[in-house]
């Protein structure tokens, strides 16, 4: 069972911005994702517009999409219906869901908090932790090694493809500011393609949403881990200290969107297809500090060059 419940602690209530949400959400509905088409890595899936019946909720204005954001995509395991759906929960925060139907199995694939910043007034944050809460019966130990393998190998895959994620296996994938109306990172249709794209993949790591993606191997239960007896030697901690940056308040990364606009190597922006990410000019493992004066945005591309080179140092 998914338990995303367990987060909202973290949230801010979003209650005096509803309006903003109000906006952001038209925004996102009136958005077509392009040839119903998402790009994973170098392959393409193709969808058509719509689902077979209603998922998830029956009442289309109680979620803000209205149905406007509702794929079937074709895979090797049959139709994987898919419903993009943004909504206010009983406790005031807005959350962005994908659920899905394949082979009579649905449920939700993933979901991400809509988090607003005190020090960052205006801004609309998109971000959510990856990891996995899948129950393997009678046995802890394994269980919370094989989570913590699967949010690794997943983590490690997204960045690859040009995510920005934190060590700590934050995912920032969209920065709003209502007071220009857009996002400062992304654009509305390179935001809905890639929350597609990174639910899709969430499900097949998830293994129990009715398909697996036949690009990827399968990251299902194997009899080696019920047997080891050195979990931490397999998978250990360190793994992914060299991927991404240190963790950077959303203020920070708001003001440093807000100032920066465009890549700070290439000159890129969103509208020339690109994502923004918030990188440290000098490496906080070289002591550079997170402060405004040692933050600069960079574009995915110029960002992965970048850390990669850091990383030849080692
Ligand atoms: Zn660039």
């Amino acid at each position: 069972m998914e338990n995303d419940l367990s987060v909202f602690e973290d949230d801010l209530i979003l209650d005096k911005e509803a309006s903003e949400v109000l906006r952001l959400a038209n925004i996102i509905k009136s958005t077509p994702l392009r040839d119903c088409q998402i790009k994973v890595g170098s392959f393409f899936l193709r969808g058509k517009k719509g689902i077979l019946k209603p998922l998830q909720y029956s009442n289309e204005d109680f979620q803000l999409l209205a149905g406007h954001h509702d794929y079937i995509f074709n895979m090797q395991d049959g139709d994987v219906e898919l419903s993009i759906q943004l909504y206010e929960n009983v406790n005031n925060h807005y959350r962005i869901n994908c659920f899905s139907r394949c082979n009579d199995v649905s449920g939700q694939l993933f979901s991400m908090n809509l988090t607003t910043e005190k020090d960052a007034k205006g801004s609309i944050f998109f971000t959510q932790k990856i990891k996995f809460s899948e129950r393997i019966e009678g046995n802890a130990e394994v269980t919370k090694a094989f989570r913590r393998m699967k949010q690794q190998v997943f983590s490690g895959m997204l960045y690859k493809l040009g995510f920005e994620i934190s060590e700590t296996n934050d995912l920032y994938l969209g920065v709003y500011d209502t007071k220009t109306q857009s996002f400062l990172n992304t654009t509305p249709e390179k935001f809905i393609s890639d929350f597609l794209m990174i639910s899709l993949l969430k499900g097949h790591f998830m293994g129990n949403k009715g398909y697996q993606l036949e690009i990827l191997p399968s990251y299902n239960i194997d009899p080696v881990w019920q047997s080891s007896s050195s979990l931490e030697t397999l998978f250990p901690d360190k793994i992914l200290k060299k991927r991404g940056n240190r963790s950077i308040p959303l203020s920070l990364r708001f003001k440093v969107l807000e100032r920066d606009r465009a890549c700070k190597l290439c000159g890129r922006t969103p509208k020339d297809g690109i994502k923004l990410h918030v990188d440290h000019i000098t490496p906080y493992s070289f002591g550079g500090a997170t402060v405004l004066e040692n933050l600069q945005a960079l574009c995915e591309e110029c960002n992965i060059g970048k850390s990669n080179k850091s990383n030849q140092r080692y």
